[in-house]
């Protein structure tokens, strides 16, 4: 098993090809810094998500790192909202976001903040840099606005309104914020540089006007400030000393700086690294929020969906999400990682700690003639080979049973080793049966069969040393729970939907077949009772997951991974 492990990890840097977690190139920069006493030793992170979505997979990565940087050098992590766009941001998803931070196992303690808490101090702000003849109220419209920016190769023009006097500027500002203006009418732009190579440089907005109600302010603002111009400042406030973003902020980093620099004010260190992508999903809140609001999922916490609250209906844990992200190490190549990697990390967890069950997906129906119809035997079943502490159950044992479609065959072909005509199998902690005789409907479609056991292999096992080359897992028809289980695939058809060629768009690559609804599945009793999120290894099938769905009388399961180990397999191949 450990052998295993070593040799997986080390087939996982390659396909990063960045430096193993602990050496990765973010801690190298923390620990230089503790080193050198830059902050006075001080390691204090934040995670700042936009309460514009729900959380997904790639964030988890951004978590981890903020989390568990602040952890690994004993300093802090705030969860603080970049609360700037009161238009597309909503209390549902603040609410969704911190469950999801708890859930993955992290905790800001009492350092919940808002950028909106900052709302007085960064108009404050904005007035001083008008004062400095350093910002401008500009009447631009906004396709004014992008025309005169220029492009990476042209270098952008002065507005017009660029040399307003400060006196001018403080009256149409405060003017702004009285809301005297439409939306659009006006915004406060930076007074930097026109023709910088970097286009972020080019007087950026700061504020921008919007007559909707916050969240968390309600109806006090009418303007807000960019993200740009919040988030620097944001983490000046709170002391933050290693601001870690992804790396499509490394061309901000001029800006944040200069926001800083002008203001005079403290100022972070910002590390940037590269986004998660993983195949066969997408990352974009905004594509995500489209998926649920068009029906093409059953929304935010559909398990097919890469957010934290689909995996966790799945029945993904938290502790494999984590691992997943310790293993793949930090880099600043962007990274197109395999799905298959994270199922590897879910089931590695899965097996060590999901309860073995039993329970048949497409049953066939067994009928063993030599059994009395009145008795029922409890039969002693392993909770979890892997986990010695896991005990055992009792599963009960009667003259119906069901077993899976699947396992047997009338004419099977040479390589099917499972059930037909005449052949002796084991069932699983129970007894070898044999299959006399096959009963059909009027289709000649198999319905029922008709075996019969051998008393003398009660438990497993002949006391004559004789072999069977299948065991087969089953469920006594008598005392079998009914479930409905839902299979899961790959969400989109290609490994990259978010690269889609003209005329296409991403929903066009959306995979027909990735739910597959099982609806009449047998689960072996002691499963009863069990709260949603319970997961369970139904043997030879997979992990399962018990859905909120569920009712009294009908349990609904998800499948989280299949036990087959798909990424080995994709390693071996790449050599
Ligand atoms: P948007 O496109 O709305 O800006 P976002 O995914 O950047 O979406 P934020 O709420 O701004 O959403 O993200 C919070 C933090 O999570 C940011 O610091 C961002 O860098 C990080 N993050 C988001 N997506 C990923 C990803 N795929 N991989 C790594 N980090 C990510
Ligand atoms: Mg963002």
């Amino acid at each position: 098993m450990l052998e295993k492990d070593k040799h997986s990890a080390e087939e996982i840097d390659e396909t990063n090809g960045e430096e193993t977690q602990r050496s990765h190139f973010l801690y190298e920069a923390i620990e230089d810094d503790q080193r050198s006493g830059r902050f006075d030793g001080r390691v204090h992170t934040r995670f700042p998500p936009e309460p514009n979505g729900y959380l997904h997979i790639g964030h988890s990565r951004a978590i981890w790192l903020d989390f568990g940087m602040a952890e690994d050098f004993g300093g802090k992590c705030n969860l603080r909202f970049d609360d700037t766009n009161p238009a597309k941001e909503e209390q549902e998803y603040i609410d969704a976001i911190t469950e999801d931070v708890r859930w993955l196992g992290y905790d800001w303690e009492d350092r919940l903040f808002f950028a909106s808490d900052y709302f007085d101090q960064l108009y404050d702000w904005a007035v001083q840099l008008i004062k400095a003849g350093k910002a401008y109220v500009d009447h631009l419209s906004q396709d004014e606005i992008r025309e005169y920016r220029g492009t990476l190769t042209e270098p952008g023009k002065d507005s017009p309104y660029r040399n307003r006097s400060v006196e001018e500027n403080l009256e149409l500002f405060e003017k702004m914020k009285n809301g005297d203006f439409a939306e659009g009418e006006c915004v406060l732009r930076a007074k930097i540089d026109m023709k910088s190579g970097n286009i972020n440089m080019r007087d950026p907005v700061m504020y921008r006007i919007i007559h909707a109600p916050h969240p968390r302010t309600g109806d006090k603002w009418c303007i807000y400030p960019m993200y740009d111009y919040a988030h620097g400042q944001s983490d000046s406030i709170e002391g933050v000393t290693h601001s870690l973003c992804s790396m499509e902020y490394e061309d901000h980093r001029p800006l944040y700086d200069w926001f800083l620099d002008e203001l005079g004010i403290y100022h972070p260190r910002q590390i940037e690294f590269a986004r998660l992508n993983l195949t066969y999903t997408i990352m974009s809140k905004r594509l995500l929020l489209r998926l649920v609001r068009e029906g093409l999922v059953r929304g935010w916490d559909d398990p097919r969906m890469p957010t934290l609250r689909g995996m966790r209906r799945r029945g993904y844990p938290a502790a494999a999400i984590r691992a997943f992200n310790e293993a793949l190490g930090v880099g600043k190549r962007p990274t197109m990682v395999e799905i298959e990697m994270l199922e590897y990390f879910v089931r590695q967890d899965l097996n060590k700690h999901a309860p073995r069950v039993m329970g048949v997906l497409n049953p066939l129906r067994v009928v063993i003639e030599n059994y009395p119809e009145d008795q029922v035997e409890e039969m002693d079943a392993v909770n979890n080979p892997e986990d010695p502490d896991a005990g055992m159950r009792k599963v009960p044992f009667s003259n119906v049973i069901y077993i899976e479609r699947d396992d047997f065959m009338e004419d099977p072909p040479k390589k099917f080793y499972r059930l037909a005509p005449g052949r002796e199998v084991r069932l699983r902690y129970a007894y070898f049966l044999t299959c006399n005789d096959v009963v059909k409907d009027d289709n000649g479609e198999v319905i029922e069969l008709r075996c019969t056991i051998d008393p003398a292999t009660r438990g497993g096992d002949a006391p004559d040393g004789r072999k069977v080359k299948s065991t087969l897992h089953w469920v006594s028809a008598r005392h079998a729970l009914e479930a409905e289980v839902r299979l899961y695939n790959h969400l989109f058809t290609t490994p990259n939907p978010a690269a889609t060629e003209e005329g296409q768009e991403f929903t066009d690559l959306i995979n027909p077949d990735s739910i597959e609804v099982l609806p009449t599945c047998y689960i072996e009793p002691s499963v009863q009772g069990a709260d949603a999120g319970s997961i369970y290894q139904f043997e030879r099938l997979g992990y399962f997951c018990l859905d909120p769905d569920s009712t009294t009388d009908k349990l609904v399961f998800n499948r989280a991974v299949t036990l087959r180990d798909d990424w080995a397999k994709m390693q071996k191949k790449k050599g």
